[in-house]
């Protein structure tokens, strides 16, 4: 293989697992880590337009490798290291990750939504 791009594994300051012992960490075998470092999970629950439960869930993820890559797949490992991941049905894996600019203009439009359907974005009525 040209150009191979040999990482050592290291985990994320944040990884959750790895500070409770759960998993092996720096160096680990990634199928004995998982593919992800996790910080804690923060979670809102809301409900689809059929009225059925959904829950979504945010917290800081990064992809955990340890071993031989293309450059093309350290490329996407870049891309998926220290991110935001955002899921709407759960499960191990994010649905969508954000970068920390992509994940605040995320916030920023949730708090201008909720600012827009709860009425207060309005200017203050005038008494006289
Ligand atoms: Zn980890």
């Amino acid at each position: 293989m040209t150009d191979a791009i040999v990482i050592h594994g290291w985990c994320a300051n944040f990884c959750q697992s790895a500070i409770c012992g759960d998993l092996p960490t720096n160096g680990a075998d990634p199928d004995e880590h998982g593919r992800w470092c996790h910080s804690r999970t923060m979670f809102v629950e809301g409900i689809d337009v059929g009225g059925h439960q959904r829950v979504a869930y945010v917290e800081a993820v990064a992809e955990y490798v340890h071993g031989v890559l293309t450059p093309e797949q350290n490329a996407l490992h870049n891309r998926l290291y220290n991110v935001v991941g955002l899921s709407i049905v759960g499960g191990p894996d994010p649905d969508i990750v954000l970068t920390a600019g992509e994940a605040r203009q995320l916030a920023a439009a949730l708090n201008h939504f909720a600012d827009v359907v709860t009425g207060i974005d309005r200017p203050a009525p005038r008494y006289r």
